[in-house]
């Protein structure tokens, strides 16, 4: 059961399926281009779509905007300080921002930044300094048919090869993701936090989480790892960060907010130049970009995400989503993850070839079949075209990620998800694929425009179909 009941609520509009029809061919089938109060149920991110509670919103009233030392920002290094240890907080206006900071001042051209898997945003930053991204997730992180309860380590032999064979100067930084999004938000064991610190110890690199789910790491750490069952979340996290220098976190997912980040820091002389950055950026480093009324609502929501009949739920409900989902036939990533299920699209519409984009072909059916809006990680987001010969590449995975914001939706909203995906997945063989007609050189997947594929060998019923569409 959820652990709270609705005070405040929001409405939200159904749509029929022939507006859908409607909306769905103006946006040109992508479902970033559809007007979100057009959509019934949004699985689009759990990125800053939490609900906040009733305290978040008193916290919010007692704002004070104070240019230097704000009332707020006090109670937000403190909890801050608290729960994660580090000596240094650091406010910023989102996760991006704090890496952009830490990147800036550590990343030359040249280095390398291994990762168990860099989110898209971390690589991104590493590139814009001339750097690389690696990501040394242990082999099972990739495999699909693993179950392994920590799926989202890094391997601890990938990176001590690594920097045998190149050197540690090239690596001013070693980063954890916690938990691993890019892989389906897989948790990393204590086990392998400590180990991964042995080895920067030993070669002097600092270690750095990237933090945003920390709470959820926790929570799974709790469930899963030898030993910790009894432990509370708050002593597992206190643990968990002991093993590292620092880290960049975005608020917008474990501190229940909607806006907002951090950088937690113990040395003194990074600390310093990262400040002088962050002046420079951000904004003075009492308020980082944030509003201090943004900051209340941080430091009340770190200390709300860590109760754990609140983890118990919220994890509950994703793994009940992707679990019924398994129950009727769909192809999830299993073991699920913390904050999204993700569909298997070759495994959904095996008709379907990567190059006719199988996931949007799932994403689109979802919102037409029942107002859901989800997200394709799969050709549309990561095939590449070979400049020199033309051809296409495709990505191993053909994924649709339904992202379950913090506190939202009811158990209720979620058998609707539920009967819409079997819905679809009853209908399959009526499902024709999409091509795209219009996109941009570079994250296509925001803006470009699609078209459903006519085939003559379509059957009756999907051509009925495709033309309601
Ligand atoms: C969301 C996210 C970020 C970036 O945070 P923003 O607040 O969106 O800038 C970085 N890393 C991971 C793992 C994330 O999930």
């Amino acid at each position: 059961m959820e652990p709270y009941r609705n005070k405040v609520i929001e409405k939200i509009y159904e749509t029929t399926r022939s507006e859908r029809e409607e909306i769905l061919k103006e946006a040109g089938y992508n479902l970033f281009r559809i007007p979100a109060r057009k959509v019934y149920i949004d699985l689009l991110t759990d990125s800053g779509t939490s609900a906040m509670s009733t305290n978040q919103w008193a916290g919010i009233m007692v704002g004070d905007e104070s240019y230097a030392g704000s009332e707020n920002f006090l109670h937000f290094e403190k909890t801050a300080r608290e729960i994660f240890g580090f000596k240094t907080i650091l406010p910023t206006h989102q996760g991006r921002a704090a890496e952009h900071l830490l990147f800036s001042t550590l990343v030359n051209p040249g280095d390398y930044v291994p990762n168990n898997s860099h989110f898209d945003t971390t690589r991104a930053n590493i590139e814009h300094r001339g750097g690389t991204a690696l990501d040394l997730v242990i082999d099972e992180g990739l495999d699909p048919t693993s179950r392994n309860p920590f799926k989202g380590n890094m391997d601890p032999q990938k990176l001590e090869n690594f920097i045998k064979r190149e050197g540690k100067e090239i690596i001013p930084i070693i980063m954890l993701t916690i938990t691993n999004n890019s892989i389906g938000g897989q948790p990393v064991s204590l086990e392998n936090v400590r180990t991964i610190r042995s080895i920067s110890k030993k070669y002097g690199i600092p270690l750095f989480f990237d933090a945003c789910r920390f709470a959820e790491n926790a929570y799974f750490i709790k469930k899963r790892e030898k030993g910790q069952g009894e432990r509370s979340i708050r002593e597992i996290v206190r643990d968990m960060f002991s093993y590292v220098d620092g880290c960049i976190f975005s608020a917008k997912k474990d501190a229940l907010v909607n806006i907002g980040g951090l950088l937690g820091i113990n040395e003194d002389s990074l600390a310093e130049k990262l400040k002088n950055l962050l002046i420079l950026y951000e904004g003075f480093p009492t308020y980082g970009g944030l509003a201090g009324r943004d900051l209340e609502a941080i430091a009340r929501g770190l200390e709300e995400v860590l109760d754990e009949n609140y983890l118990a739920f919220r994890i509950g409900q994703v793994r009940e989503l992707g679990e019924r989902l398994i129950e009727g036939g769909v192809q999830v990533l299993q073991p699920i993850g913390g904050h999204a299920v993700y569909i298997d699209a070759k495994a959904f519409f095996p008709h379907i070839p990567q190059s006719q984009l199988p996931g949007q072909a799932v994403s689109v059916g979802l919102y037409l079949e029942g107002g859901i809006r989800t997200v394709e990680i799969g050709s549309v987001m990561f095939a590449k075209k070979d400049p020199e010969t033309g051809e296409m590449t495709y990505p191993k995975l053909e994924l649709v990620r339904l992202a379950i914001p913090r506190r939202v939706y009811s158990q209720i909203h979620i058998n609707h998800v539920v009967d819409t995906v079997l819905k679809l997945y009853k209908k399959r063989e009526e499902i024709r694929g999409y091509k795209i007609v219009s996109e941009a050189p570079v994250l296509r997947h925001f803006t470009a425009k699609f078209e459903p594929i006519l085939t003559k060998r379509a059957p009756k019923a999907a051509q009925k179909q495709l033309q309601q569409v």
